[in-house]
Parts: C-alpha cells; structure tokens; sequence
C-alpha cells in the first residue's frame, strides 16, 4: 500500500510518499517559492539502496504547476507510475477548529468546513485548501483524507479551553483555546505507550514539543486534556520568534503609547518576539554557541526559554494528578541535552530525575534520559508528523474499503 502525504503551504508544498507495509519512506521533497519567478522543486528517494537528490528550478505560478512538477518527479523517479495508483493521498490542514475531532474523507462538505474556519487560520487554511483542490483535480479515484493539526485535542474539556472573557465570544465566534501539533503529540505518545509496554487509555504524559514552534500538552489516559498553545499558535511557551504567554496589557500599553496599529501587534509578537527578540537570534544551536561563548542575551533567552517550560511541566503535573512520563520531541527536544537538563532541573518533588549521562547526547531513536529509579519516565521520541498523517490516513482508506 502507498501513501502520499501532502503538506500545501500558500507558497510551499511539502510531499512524502510511504510504502505501508513497511512505514518506509520511498520518496520526500519541497516545492517553494510558489507564485514567484525563481521556484525550486526537490525529490530525494533511493536507487537501488543509493540515495538520489534532483532539484529543478523554473517558475511554478501555482500549486496547479506544482503539484504536476512533484507528480513528473515521482514518476521519473521510478517509485509511482501514476499518481492514480495510490491507495490513499494524505493532507495536513493545521486548523479543524471545533468541526473535527477525526481524519475525514475529503467531501464538499469537508472543504467548505476548511474554508469556513480560514478566519481562525488564515497562515495555513487557504494553502491548504488549494492543495486539496488541485490534488482532488489530478488524482480523481485517490481516496483523500484530511488530517487536523487540532484534532488531537478536541478531547479537553470545555473548563480547559474557555478564555475567562465575556461568553457571547465563544458563542458567537467560537474564541477558545484550540491548541496545535496535536499529530505529533499524538505521535509521540502512541510511541511511548509501545516503549514503555503500556496501555495507552491508562498512560498519563507531559509531551513537549520544542522546535522552531512549541508547544506542550498534558495527556490523561492517552487523551489531551490541555494544551499551552490557544486560539492561534502565539500562546504558551516562548518559541523561536513569538512571545507565548503574556499579559494583554502589554498591547494595549504599546498601542496607546508608540500608536503600533493591529498589524504592527501581530508582527511584534508573532515575528520579532521569543528567542529572537531577547537575543536577535531563533536558530536554537546559534543560541547554545553564542551562550557558550559568554553572550549574556543568549544565556538570558535560554533561561526564559527553560523557566517556561518548568513552569508548564509544573502546572501540568497538577492537572494530571498522576504523571508516568514526560516526552521531549521536535528539533530542541530531540537534540538539545542542556534545554533538557534545565528544564527538568531541581523537580525531585514531582518524581522527575534526569540521568546526565544518559541525556548527554542527540537522539535518534527512542532514549530514556531518566534515573532508573526517577519514579516519572523522561522519554526523548523523535517525532514523524508525516508518517502519523499516513497512518491515519490508512486507518481511514482501509475503513471505507
Ligand atoms: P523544528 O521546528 O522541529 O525543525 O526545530 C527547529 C529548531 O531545532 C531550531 O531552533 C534548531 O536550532 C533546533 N535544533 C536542531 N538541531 C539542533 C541541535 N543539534 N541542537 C540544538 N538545537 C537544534
């Protein structure tokens, strides 16, 4: 069986093709710069065990082009002979908002929904949607299943996902926290429950999702239950160029103060804040040299960057009530042993002990870094997005077989 999972941007389009027998992937690559004069297209795959990369670079005016540029690179690649051939074709979209709490089939009904919820994601939907439509157009008898970044937290309760505003705003508008990486929180905590010989439905679990975005999710008995990001990917956790939490005044001070308008607003705190704000820079391993190196803003933005965590780690375990394990994921939390160590440090009264030895090091597959005896598991679990939309999407294609 062959799943072909697709990643549309506004200007991106993100592919990989998995053979589902084996969870291998056959084929990846990126299409970027859609819409300009200078667009590169690239596919990796391998030949005979051999690894080959071929890049082509034109104009691709639009994800029509692009997808049609991605289906000649399968095609001439040898691992597809027509896109018709696949036995299911997998699309992230990053907003389900409240409508969807499952993959779905994509229906006219499922993409007016997509369309509908654009307001609520206004970076990803539209991209989204132009994907689902042009890969609808060129592989007609493809089953296609749409796959939601929010899904995975449709389970919190409604006292996990209310803002304390006037209530109207949730009815009228549907503002509520919705939370975001819910196919890799799910991901890793699928994997965690294996490793560890458990029973997801009973597994209770922090999982961190640290790369350039980040956000963490507390997991009872293998379902969310809350999660740091909200209405948008801004909330939570200081990321790479956005804020996370802060107080609201904040905008309102700089509005009446320095006059910034909405878009000046959203700009700061979505682009210019986080890491890169307090230091000038959001590339996580410039960071830990720069901070070796005795630069005082770099140590600064990781100290904020590990407080937050704690902090998150310390709310959550109050929630759960009972906590097995904690899981580090995403670029950071795969590679970065000092985030690691310092966010998990001095938390012996939650049963949480890092072992330094053992998380001295990249991981690349599933590691346990805590003490044998540290009573809460510290898990590192590489996360696949893409192969989790895969699976979904064959759990769905064997469904309607
Ligand atoms: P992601 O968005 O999951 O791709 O993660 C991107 C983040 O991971 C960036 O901040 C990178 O600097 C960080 N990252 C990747 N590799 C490493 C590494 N070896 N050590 C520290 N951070 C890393």
């Amino acid at each position: 069986m062959k799943i072909l999972v697709l990643n549309a941007g506004s200007s991106s389009v993100k592919y990989q093709l998995f053979n589902m027998e084996t969870n291998a992937v056959l084929a990846s690559g990126l299409i970027e710069q859609i819409g300009e004069n200078e667009s590169n297209a690239k596919i990796k795959y391998f030949d005979n065990g051999v690894e080959r990369v071929v890049e082509r670079q034109s104009s691709i005016k639009n994800h029509e082009v692009a997808l049609k540029i991605m289906s000649t690179l399968l095609i001439e690649s040898g691992v597809i002979a027509d896109l018709n051939d696949l036995d299911g074709i997998g699309h992230r979209v990053v907003q389900g908002g409240a409508s969807f709490s499952e993959p779905e089939v994509v229906t006219e009904y499922v993409t007016a929904e997509i369309e509908r919820l654009i307001p609520l994601g206004p970076l990803h939907n539209p991209g989204h949607l132009a994907g689902i439509k042009v890969s609808l157009e060129q592989s007609p008898t493809v089953p296609q299943v749409v796959v939601f970044d929010t899904a995975f937290h449709s389970s919190m309760p409604k006292h996990a996902y209310l803002y304390a505003i006037p209530y109207k705003f949730y009815e009228d508008l549907k503002i509520r926290r919705y939370g975001f990486h819910g196919t890799s929180h799910r991901f890793v905590v699928k994997e965690a429950a294996k490793y560890l010989n458990r029973d997801i439905n009973t597994l209770n679990a922090i999982t961190l999702h640290l790369g350039n975005g980040a956000s963490v999710c507390a997991v009872k008995d293998g379902k969310s239950i809350d999660t740091s990001m909200g209405l948008t990917p801004l909330e939570g956790l200081i990321m790479g160029t956005r804020s996370g939490d802060l107080d609201p005044a904040v905008l309102f001070f700089l509005a009446r103060t320095l006059g910034y308008t909405i878009e000046d607003l959203d700009k700061l705190l979505n682009k210019q804040s986080g890491l890169k704000g307090i230091c000038g820079n959001n590339d996580m391993r410039e960071i830990d040299k720069l901070a070796a190196d005795g630069d005082s803003q770099a140590q600064l933005a990781l100290d904020m960057f590990n407080y937050r965590i704690k902090k998150y780690i310390g709310s959550y375990s109050a929630v759960l009530g009972r906590l097995d394990c904690i899981i580090f994921t995403g670029g950071i939390g795969e590679n970065d042993s000092d985030v690691r160590l310092n966010s998990c440090s001095n938390l012996g009264i939650l049963g949480i002990h890092i072992d330094p030895v053992a998380n001295n090091q990249r991981c690349r597959e599933i590691t346990t870094i805590s003490t044998p005896d540290s009573p809460v598991k510290v898990l590192v679990i590489p996360t696949n997005e893409e192969l989790e939309i895969a699976l979904q999407t064959k759990e769905v294609v064997e469904k309607i077989h």
